[in-house]
This record gives structure tokens, C-alpha cells and sequence, in this order.
């Protein structure tokens, strides 16, 4: 059985083709500036053939037709025929309310991926895109949406309601969801594997470290709370978004600066964070190399990165009335030992102890704990296009 998963942005298009019966990806590519000059495909495959061509893709169509073309390409394709392709699963960001979980697309799961666009206006409609597309390019396939919020609707409503007039919940559906759904899930189902014990009696923090950041309270697989918000803005320092501030620096700087609503938005969204304190860039190596070499907003960048993850450590610990599992994952999550370190400084406490040296080595799945905590810090590479296609599999075959 061969899953196809989709992850389109408004100019881009990932994909991935695996074998559910052992898991392997059969190729993976990328298309680029879709719509724009200079669009490009680039396939390879697990036996590293490349498949790379800069050629005219005005729309999500085209993108799509050249997907079909490389993955049935004779000499560095992987299938012969489109019915090799058992089901589609698509990632799509918002599923509002209205999904817990994924489901298999029909006109009225569109119609609600449609309305959820006025709460996600970037991702949504190029995701609805892809979904169409796919539909005309592969009659009769089965498709799955997948959806980044779907994990974080079992919060409970003290959790995720903001304390605003309640009119704006019931009129605007202003509450947080939460986003990297499909990466937390991922990891803490891999973190209860690894440390050999049901899901439903661990709980879990999981910190998604990436570009974008959040952490997750996971209660017995159930995910409690989360540090995003109504959208992704919110919650620790990242790389180029602010995180949490006090919302009244927002009309400060309308009344007293004179900012328009756009030029904040972009502010908080695209300057702040890593970048805006630094001054350096919002790629963590090269703020961890400017710290070394001595740069002092450097170095303050990547204290208040690890200050606000373990501050969200603390409330979800709480929270969570207890942690047995912390997982690092993503780009930062996964590769930087440094940060962990610093992040986890001090929290013997709370029975958080990490051996600095398997710590400060570990690159891909690990155990970092030190011997006898009696909290297990893990690495857990994400992976959310395997968690796509198992739920593709799921939806469309039952979950053996
Ligand atoms: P996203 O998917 O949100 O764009 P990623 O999960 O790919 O982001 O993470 C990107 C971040 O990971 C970048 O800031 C990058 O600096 C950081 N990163 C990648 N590799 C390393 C590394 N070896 N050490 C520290 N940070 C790293």
C-alpha cells in the first residue's frame, strides 16, 4: 500500500510517496515558486535518483501534473501507473472546531476547510488547493486531511478560551487551537514507545523547536494544552516571531508610534524573536556562533529562547499535576544539545536530570536522562509525513 502525502504552501508543494507495509519513503521532492519564474521540481528517490527540472508550473495544477510525471517517470520514477497510489493525505493547517481528528475529504469536509480559512488566510486556501487538484489528477483515490490543530481539540475550555468578553468565542470563534499538532503527536506516541509504557499513563511535555515553537502538555495521549494560541504568534520566542508579550504594547505603539496594523503584524511575525533581539540572524547556529565569538545580544537572544521554553516547562508541569516524559524535537529541538542543556539547567528539583555528555552527542532518537532521573528526557526526530500517512492508512483501512 503506497501513500502519497501532500503538504502545499501558496508557492510551494512537498510530497512524500511511502510503503505502509514497511514505512519507507519511495521518494520525496519539492516544487517551488509555483506560479512564479523559475518554478522547479526536485524528486529523489530512496535510491538517490534525482529528478530535477526548472520548468513552467503557473499553477497548483501544473505543480501537481509534474508530481504525477516524476513519480511515473521510467527511468527516475518510482511507479508505473497513478493506481499504484492507494490514498492521498493532505496536511492541512486549520481545522478550526469543527476536526478532532483527520478525516476522509468529501464536499462537506471542503466546505469546512473553506471556512476555516478566515482563521488561517495562508494556509488554508492553498490546502483546499492542493485537495482539488489532487482530486481531478487522481479520480477515485481516497483522500485524508490531516489537520495541525486537530491533536490540541481535547483541551479543555478553561484552557483554551481567552478571558475577552465571551460574545467574541461565540461570535468569532476567538479561542487558542494551537499548531504543530501532527509533530507533538508524532513524538509523544515515539516517546512512549521508547520508554516502554502506554501512552494513557504517561505524562508528557513535548517541545517542538523549530522555526516556529511550541511545547505541548500531553495527559494520558490527550493534549491539554498548548503554548500557541489563535494563531501561531503566540507562546515562547522563536526564530522571527515575538512569542508571548502583553498585548498593550500593540495599541502603544498604534497611539504613540504611529504603526499601522500591517506593519505590526509583520514586525511581530517576521523581526522579532531570535532575530529581533540578536540583530543576527533567526538561525540558531548562527546566533549560537555570534554568542561564542562574543556578541552580547546574541548570547541575550538565546537566554530568553531558553528562559521562555523553561518557563512553559514549569506551567505544564503543573498543569499536568507532575511530568515523566519531556521530548525535544525539530530543528533546534533535535539538533542542538547546547539548548537543551540550558533549557533543563536546574530542574533537578522536579527530578529533571540529563547526562551532559549523551546530551551534548545525540543527533537522531535518544535518551539523554541522566542515570536514575525520574524524568526521561528524550530526542525524538519528528516526523509528520509518516504521522499523515498513518492516518491516511487508519482512515481509509482500519488502523492493523
Ligand atoms: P521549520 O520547519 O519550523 O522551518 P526546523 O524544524 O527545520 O524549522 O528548524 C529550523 C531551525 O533549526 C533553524 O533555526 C536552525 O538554525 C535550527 N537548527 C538546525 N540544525 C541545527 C543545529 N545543528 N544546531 C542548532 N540549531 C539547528
Amino acid at each position: 500500500m503506497k501513500i502519497l502525502v501532500i503538504n502545499a504552501g501558496s508557492s510551494s508543494l512537498k510530497y512524500q510517496l511511502i510503503d505502509m507495509a514497511n514505512e519507507n519513503v519511495l521518494a520525496k521532492g519539492l516544487v517551488e515558486r509555483i506560479g512564479l519564474e523559475g518554478s522547479r521540481i526536485k524528486q529523489t528517490t530512496a535510491d538517490d535518483k534525482v529528478f530535477d527540472i526548472t520548468t513552467e508550473m503557473k499553477d497548483h495544477e501544473a505543480a501537481v501534473e509534474m508530481v504525477k510525471k516524476a513519480l511515473m517517470d521510467e527511468e527516475l520514477g518510482v511507479i508505473s501507473s497513478l493506481e499504484e497510489i492507494t490514498a492521498v493525505g493532505h496536511r492541512v493547517v486549520h481545522g478550526g472546531e469543527q476536526f478532532s481528528s483527520s478525516v476522509v475529504i468529501n464536499e462537506e469536509v471542503k466546505e469546512a476547510i473553506k471556512e476555516c480559512a478566515k482563521l488561517a488566510p495562508l494556509h488554508n486556501p492553498p490546502n483546499l488547493k492542493a485537495i482539488e487538484v489532487c482530486e481531478e489528477a487522481m479520480p477515485g483515490v481516497p483522500m485524508v486531511a490531516v489537520f495541525d490543530t486537530a491533536f490540541h481539540q481535547g483541551m479543555p475550555s478553561y484552557a483554551y478560551l481567552y478571558a475577552l468578553p465571551y460574545e467574541l468565542y461565540e461570535k468569532n470563534r476567538i479561542r487558542k487551537y494551537g499548531f504543530h499538532g501532527t509533530s507533538h503527536k508524532y513524538v509523544a506516541y515515539r516517546a512512549a514507545e521508547i520508554v516502554g509504557k502506554p501512552i494513557e499513563e504517561l505524562k508528557i511535555i513535548s517541545c517542538h523547536l523549530g522555526n516556529g515553537a511550541s511545547l505541548a502538555a500531553i495527559d494520558k495521549g490527550v493534549s491539554i494544552d498548548t503554548s500557541m494560541g489563535f494563531t501561531p504568534l503566540m507562546g515562547v520566542v522563536m526564530g522571527t516571531r515575538s512569542g508571548m508579550i502583553d498585548p498593550a504594547i500593540v495599541t502603544y505603539l498604534v497611539e504613540n508610534e504611529n504603526m499601522s496594523v500591517a506593519q505590526i503584524n509583520n514586525m511581530m511575525n517576521k523581526e522579532s524573536g531570535m532575530l529581533g533581539i540578536s540583530g543576527v540572524s533567526s538561525d540558531f547556529r548562527d546566533v549560537a556562533e555570534a554568542a561564542k565569538e562574543g556578541n552580547a545580544r546574541a548570547q541575550l537572544a538565546l537566554d530568553m529562547f531558553a528562559y521562555s521554553i523553561k518557563k512553559y516547562i514549569g506551567l505544564y508541569t503543573a498543569v499536568l499535576g507532575g511530568v515523566d516524559v519531556i521530548v525535544f524535537t525539530a530543528g533546534v529541538g533535535e539538533n542542538s544539545g547546547f539548548v537543551r542543556g540550558k533549557i533543563l539547567e536546574n530542574m533537578e528539583y522536579l527530578g529533571v536530570a540529563i547526562d551532559s555528555e549523551k546530551n551534548m552527542a545525540a543527533r537522531s532518537e535518544a535518551n539523554v536522562s541522566a542515570e536514575g532521573a525520574k524524568v526521561q528526557t528524550l530526542v525524538v526526530p519528528t516526523n509528520e509525513e509518516l504521522m499523515i500517512a498513518r492516518e491516511t492508512k487508519a482512515l481509509i483501512y482500519g488502523s492493523s
